[in-house]
This record gives C-alpha cells, structure tokens and sequence, in this order.
C-alpha cells in the first residue's frame, strides 16, 4: 500500500493532489521550486466539473465565496448582440453554480492553506537533483542537500516540467500553437453578471470573465509569432488597439486597459503525453501530462481532477501498477478531448471554415466533463 508521496510542483495540481492524499491519510511531502509562494494576479475561468472536484477534497464552499459564480456563457458579436447561448451543468450539484471566476491569488490562497493544515510537508525553494528507483520505492536527491525515500513521486511541475525531461527524456516538448492569449483585471459593470466572448475579432476573439462583485477580466485571443517579444512598455496600447473594432460594453472595459505593466501576455502551447504518464513510481499530472490552449477554460480543472482521482485510488490496497494503469484509464480520454477540442477552437479562430461550430464543441465538451470521473 502506498504510504509516503513527494509531490514535485506547489500549483493547482500539486495542491489538489497533496490535499487528496493527506484526506487518504497518505504522508505526503511537496517540493516547490519558487521560494516565494506566488501566483499572477488574473483571473481564470472555471466550470462545474472543477467545483465538483473542489467538493470531493473539501474546499468547494471556500472556492465559491471566493470566486464569482455565475451560470453559463454567451457568445457575443463585437457589439454586444448575443448570437449563442451555453447553459453550465450544475455538476456539483443543485446548491452550487455551473460556473466560477475566480482571481488566481485567491485559489491559491485556498489549496496552499487547505493542503499546509491537513499536515503536507511543504518546503519552498526546493527542487529535486536526483531520481532512482527501484522495484520498492523511489529515492530522490533534493537541492538542498537533502533525500527522501517515497512510494510513489508525483511530478506535477508544469508545463516545462523538468520530472518529465528526466524520467521520459527530452523529446516530448510543449509545441506553440499559433495564438497568444492577453488578458488585463477591470471594474465589472454591476449589470454584467455573467461571461462573455465576442465572436468576428480577425484570428481569435476577445471576452469578459467576471471574477468578483468589483471585478473582471478582459481576455484577448489573437494569433502572433511564438517568439514576439512585445515592447513592455506598449502592452496596453497593443491590447486596445486589437480590440478597436468592439463598441458599447466591449469598448468600455477596452478603455479601462491603460498600464502596460498589468497586461499579461502568454504565447499558448499545448502537450499530450502518451499513454502512460508514469514510468515505475514516477507519474506525471497536470500540465506536466497534458497541457491544453485556455480555450475550454479546462486546464486547471483537469489537474484538480487529476489530484481527486489520484487520492480516491491510493486508499485501495491493490499493486501500484495496477493502480496506476487504472488513472490513465480514468484520466487520458477526458484530457485528450480538452487538449484536441481545445486546439480545434483555436485553429477555427484563426482558419475560419464554415463547419466550424465553436458554441456545438463547446456544449459537447460541457456535457462530456458532466460525465463522473
Ligand atoms: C494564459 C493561460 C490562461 C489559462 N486560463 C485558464 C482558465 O481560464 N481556466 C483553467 O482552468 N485553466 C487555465 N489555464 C491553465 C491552468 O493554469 C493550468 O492548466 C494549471 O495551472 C495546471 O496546473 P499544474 O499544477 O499542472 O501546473 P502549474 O499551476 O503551472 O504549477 C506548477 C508548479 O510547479 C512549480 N515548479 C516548476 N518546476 C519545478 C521544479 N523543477 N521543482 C519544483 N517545483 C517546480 C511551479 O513553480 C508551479 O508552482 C490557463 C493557462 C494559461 C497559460
């Protein structure tokens, strides 16, 4: 039986995971590479099925009276006139909503508290220089001149996941996907209670997440050369000038984009690693297994996932393969879909074709991620 776990990696994943474990009461160490425990301070998007897995670890009442809840999303033209509407699925049940923003910070707060007092073993600044295993266990060297001997490690360290290069070798890379995503906190009007994206905006689209009662988020999707280094100091003007063409609500929280250092801007990459992500006792989650594009809104909610399925399996006394071949069975389906639905809806933004359906693919993925874990 599984006993003692390192957790490489302090984000969403990480934390849901820890937070899972020590429920199974599994002694849990977590390593996190960043000496100062900080996130940006954006907004994400999150839907029922993230909730629901807030509730198996615990924390769902938490994360919504932190968040904004509301209850589906609208697709816009670029002057206000709603052309589809998505209704969310209380998946989480009839007394929590279908939809959640939630301010990064804020989420953060939540998972690193929740994990701290439920007993992980958390040390910043830390990260592994060494990982052997053998039939038994796992025995890995840390930066701080420290080792630890665990059951399983569980590397949930991103994107540029370093657990990954290690334990499956370099050729599996992050590949850009031809859009970047900018995004810039405003003051939410009182009569915008709900989330927004605009359609007809040439190679991508632009929206509004609301992420408190004073706030929000404006999103920008736009297609760019995966290595533009935007001048840091025309961030806002850049931001504004691609949105020129929305008016009315749109334009009005365009306007407030005025402080180049608040813009945050990311180029979009994506990886799906083949079946399996664990090799012996060592696994891959999260973004470290399957980075998805934001288009879905979905990347967190697959790591949490992740964490909660994860937990709810290593409380059974069965051998650890057979364990962890019944996680990919459970987890690879599902995020195959968000990471290849996902790019779909960003290669129609920016290829429009007349089959595409982003508010179609968008419902089917609702209704997929309803289905139980
Ligand atoms: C622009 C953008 C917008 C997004 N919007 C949304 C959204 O609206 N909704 C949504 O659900 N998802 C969204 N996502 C995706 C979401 O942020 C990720 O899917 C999620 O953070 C994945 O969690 P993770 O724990 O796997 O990785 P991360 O959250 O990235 O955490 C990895 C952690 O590992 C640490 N680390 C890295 N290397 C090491 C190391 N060698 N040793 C120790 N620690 C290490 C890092 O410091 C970090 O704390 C978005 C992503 C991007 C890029």
């Amino acid at each position: 039986m599984v006993k003692k776990v390192l957790i490489i990696g302090g984000g969403i994943g990480g934390l849901s995971t820890a937070i899972a474990l020590r429920r199974a009461g599994i002694a849990t160490d977590l390593i996190e590479i960043k000496s100062e425990w900080k996130v940006y301070h954006v907004g994400i998007i999150v839907q029922g099925n993230f909730i629901r897995a807030m509730a198996a670890l615990g924390i769902a009442d938490k994360a919504v009276a932190k968040g904004f809840p509301y209850f589906g999303v609208k697709f816009q033209t670029l002057h206000g006139h709603t052309v589809a509407e998505i209704p969310g699925i209380p998946m989480a049940g009839p007394n929590y909503p279908t939809d959640l923003g939630m301010g990064r910070p804020a989420l953060h707060q939540i998972l690193s508290e929740t994990a701290l007092e439920l007993g992980t073993n958390v040390r910043l600044g830390v990260t592994f220089t060494d990982i052997q295993q053998n039939e038994n266990s796992v025995t890995v060297a840390f930066t701080d001149g420290t080792t630890g001997e665990y059951d399983l490690v569980v590397g949930a360290d991103g994107v540029h996941s370093k657990v990954r290069s290690r334990i499956f070798g370099d050729e599996h890379q992050p590949r850009f996907s031809g859009q970047g995503v900018w995004r810039y906190n405003v003051k939410r009007p009182a009569e915008v209670d709900y989330a927004f994206l605009c359609v007809g905006l040439e190679g991508g689209k632009c929206g509004f997440i609301p992420l408190s009662h004073e706030t929000g988020y404006v999103m920008l999707v736009q297609p760019d050369a995966g290595d533009l280094q935007f001048p840091a100091d025309q961030l806002a003007d850049i931001f504004r000038e691609r949105m020129a063409a929305a008016t009315g609500v749109m334009a009005a929280m365009r306007d407030q984009i005025t402080d180049s250092s608040l813009v945050i801007y990311r180029p979009m990459e994506h990886l799906l690693m083949p079946v399996p992500w664990h090799r012996g006792r060592v696994l891959l989650i999260g973004d470290a297994a399957h980075t998805t594009t934001p288009h879905f809104g979905q990347g967190a909610a697959q790591a949490v996932e992740d964490g909660v399925v994860l937990g709810e399996l290593l409380q059974r006394d069965a051998p650890l393969p057979q364990l962890l071949d019944e996680f990919m069975q459970r987890r690879f389906e599902r995020c195959k879909f968000i990471v290849e639905g996902s790019l779909q809806l960003g290669e129609w933004e920016m290829n429009p074709v007349p089959e595409a359906d982003a508010p179609g693919l968008t419902k089917k993925m609702i209704g997929m991620m309803a289905q139980p874990l």
